[in-house]
């Protein structure tokens, strides 16, 4: 079948080498417009990363959008949720940018989602969670979260390997464990009934999750990584996650980190008055702060002490819970950008956090933050900082005149209500300060 994906013609790829991404002027960017309000959101969002790289670079530097295809548009025009030549697509230029996706009912496809982020192994799953002053919260301080959230995205129960009960892979899971781990068999409290799920984590999988939120951490210029974990119950998944952190911290970043693996060493040495010296002095030198925290425990403290958190590093499931929820301390679902990245071979996927809010579709009235935010991060991570400040600049602009979509405008005093594509043009009036 013919390619159904035009590159524009002087479009170049953007490259890696030794882990240094080479992204030349006019890069090919892949993107998914996206199902449902995709469409609008994706028309308001591009307007505004071509305004920003313009006014940045005077036309030294554009981008040559590529559109590429999932979801129902695919579907429709395809016959496939995730034609191949997409993933080849994304596995050629390496960065690419994508809008919300029906999931399929039915059908061999779990989630869009997952299966482009397994295809092209991107391990992280980053999400950067800021507040935009104006932003209707529902807290009292929104303006002390400044979090970056590191979510493993390869491993733990969203591996997918789960048996229905009543199924005869259910049984056969069941008779392994009830021959070789007796035991544990009988610890189940309701075996005759029982579906199961297996939650693999490894240490080459927290290795690369935690190397790149400390790599990140010191490149940022920020205070600390906090490992967040459930190991007191799960001791060989969860906890094995926050030993294999440490490790990683102290063998590859030596003295630019302090960690509290190092803090409880120095306790059990000399004390808890020599082991908080020494973090003092540690972090008065400028070091990294890698620590660690329950899971549950989390939860409250993002809230009650925001400010004693900044890079969390983080399992899957965890990651999945905790980003929404902080998310919502800032403004929610609208605004919240993500990126799915693989540090080593350089394949990202910016995208939106949101679904595809079929019922708004085609109306021209959603928030195109979260898409706009999530190409701000792409133009970080490009390199291209000048227009990446150029957006942050415009949505601030744009927020604090309370010139917002609806959904922040319910929530706000005296504000203008404006459409999609109206809130797009703010963005972009704003960019210049
Ligand atoms: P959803 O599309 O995220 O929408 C839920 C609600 O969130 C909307 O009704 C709306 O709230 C609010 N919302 C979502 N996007 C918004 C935006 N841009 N601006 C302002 N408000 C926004 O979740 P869903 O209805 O559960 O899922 C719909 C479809 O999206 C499903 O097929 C699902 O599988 C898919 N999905 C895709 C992704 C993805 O591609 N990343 C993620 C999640 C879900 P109000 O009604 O209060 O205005």
């Amino acid at each position: 079948m013919a390619s159904m994906i035009e590159i524009p013609a002087g479009g170049e790829k953007i490259k890696i080498d030794n882990g240094v991404l080479l992204v030349p002027d006019n890069p090919v960017i892949p993107f998914i417009e996206g199902d449902g309000t995709g469409r609008d959101i994706w028309r308001a969002s591009k307007r505004v990363f071509d305004a920003a790289v313009e006014k940045a670079y005077q036309g030294k530097r554009t981008i040559a959008w590529a559109e590429v295809y999932a979801g129902e548009k695919a579907f429709n025009k395809l016959g496939s949720w995730l034609p191949e030549e997409t993933i080849e697509t994304f596995q050629e230029y390496l960065v690419g940018i994508k809008g919300p996706l029906t999931t399929p009912v039915g059908g061999g496809i779990r989630s869009l989602n997952v299966a482009l982020r397994k295809a092209l192994d991107l391990y992280v799953c980053l999400r950067p969670v800021r507040y935009y002053a104006g932003v209707p919260s529902p807290v009292k301080h929104p303006e002390n979260v400044d979090m970056v959230v590191f979510r493993e995205n390869t491993e733990d129960i969203y591996t997918g390997i789960e048996f229905e009960h009543g199924t005869e892979g259910d049984e056969k899971f069941k008779q392994l464990l009830r021959s070789n781990f007796p035991e544990d068999y009988n610890k189940i409290r309701f075996p005759d009934t029982a579906g199961f799920a297996v939650k693999p984590v490894s240490q080459e999988g927290t290795a690369r999750l935690v190397r790149a939120a400390i790599q990140y951490g010191l490149e940022n210029n920020r205070r600390s990584v906090t490992l967040v974990h459930k190991g007191n119950i799960m001791k060989y998944t969860e906890g094995s996650f926050r030993n294999w952190g440490y490790e990683v911290a102290e063998a590859e970043f030596g003295d630019q980190v302090y960690t509290w693996s190092q803090w409880n060493r120095t306790v059990e040495s000399s004390g808890e008055e020599a082991a908080n010296q020494e973090q003092d002095e540690a972090l008065k030198a400028g070091k990294l702060l890698v620590k660690d925290v329950i899971a549950d425990i989390v939860f409250q403290q993002t809230i009650t002490r925001a400010r004693e958190f900044d890079i969390i590093a983080t399992m899957n499931l965890n990651g999945d819970y905790l980003s929404d929820a902080l998310a919502a301390q800032v403004g929610g679902i609208g605004i919240a950008p993500g990126g799915n990245i693989n540090y080593t071979s350089g394949h990202a996927i910016f995208e939106a956090t949101h679904g595809t809010a079929p019922k708004y579709a085609d109306k021209d009235v959603v928030n195109p933050g979260s898409v706009v935010l999530s190409g701000e991060m792409m133009l970080r991570y490009m390199g291209w900082h000048e227009a990446a400040d150029l957006i942050v600049t415009g949505m601030e602009g744009a927020i604090a005149a309370k010139t917002v979509t609806y959904d922040f405008h319910r929530l706000m005093e005296g504000a203008t209500k404006l459409s999609t594509s109206e809130f797009g043009t703010a963005v972009i009036e704003h960019m210049e300060g």
